[in-house]
């Protein structure tokens, strides 16, 4: 039910999860992370409240400076570990997490188990990363808006990719997201207040519009690729 990314010089993990506790308002059953270590995607997920999540992660944290989090209120697929965001694709290089519902899920599905992928939960959203995989053509930004033209239903996403990991992609279709601008450093979530501490500078994405965000860049676009061009929010109240 709520998202949060960070990309950077800082430790994502702390920034990850501080976000997800501004957003616990909207209820959750679940929450995990996924961090890009320098090499490969560690994840960790966990049932439960937040602090299930954070008794796990100190025992095994996941060091990194790109990484996105997510608490989910299940619509597919009960409250478990394996159900909690973020998903990946069978060789791990794709972490997904989502809010919403994928509509044709199961036709996706079906398709993708016929070429052989086997899935670990019961989402709607584990096709997103299947699909990814599936659709790899060596662009995240390209493979992304291949992948979204495939679904339908109503969804904010994000997603890090090993093969590119000085990105970070965010989708929109009728879930809030918007992208905090700092400097040297970039955050998307799915609400002002989780990230209001690190910036006051911000876009707020509209429905059909994505963007790929560095270190240093925000590029937004539509999901069919044109370039959109719009001034940053400056936020000047407090929490
Ligand atoms: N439909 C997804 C799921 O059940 C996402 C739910 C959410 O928005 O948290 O896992």
């Amino acid at each position: 039910c709520g998202i949060v990314g960070y990309i950077g010089p800082k430790q994502a993990q702390g920034i990850l999860v501080e976000g997800l506790r501004k957003l616990e308002y909207r209820g959750y059953d679940s929450a995990g992370l996924a961090v890009y270590n320098g090499e490969t995607l560690g994840v960790c997920k966990a049932e439960g409240r937040l602090s299930e999540l954070e008794r796990r992660l100190s025992r095994q944290s996941l060091p990194g400076q790109l990484g996105i989090g997510h608490t989910r209120w299940a619509t597919h697929g009960k409250p478990s570990d394996e159900n909690a965001h973020p998903h990946m694709d069978m060789a791990q290089r794709f972490a997904v997490v989502h809010n919403g519902i994928i509509e044709n899920y199961l036709e996706l599905k079906e398709e993708l188990l016929a070429k052989g992928c086997s899935f670990r939960s019961e989402t709607d959203t584990e096709v997103v990363a299947h699909l990814l995989a599936d659709q790899w053509d060596g662009d995240l930004v390209s493979t992304v808006r291949k992948a979204v033209r495939r679904m339908r239903g109503a969804y904010a996403l994000a997603i890090i990719s090993e093969f590119e990991p000085d990105k970070l992609v965010a989708v929109r279709l009728a879930s809030p997201l918007i992208v905090g601008v700092g400097d040297g450093e970039n955050f998307i979530a799915s609400d002002i207040p989780a990230i209001l501490e690190h910036t006051r500078d911000f876009y707020v994405l509209e429905d059909g519009e994505m963007a790929v965000i560095t270190r240093d860049d925000v590029r937004l676009m539509k999901t069919d690729g044109e370039p959109v061009e719009r001034e940053t929010l400056r936020v000047d109240w407090d929490i």
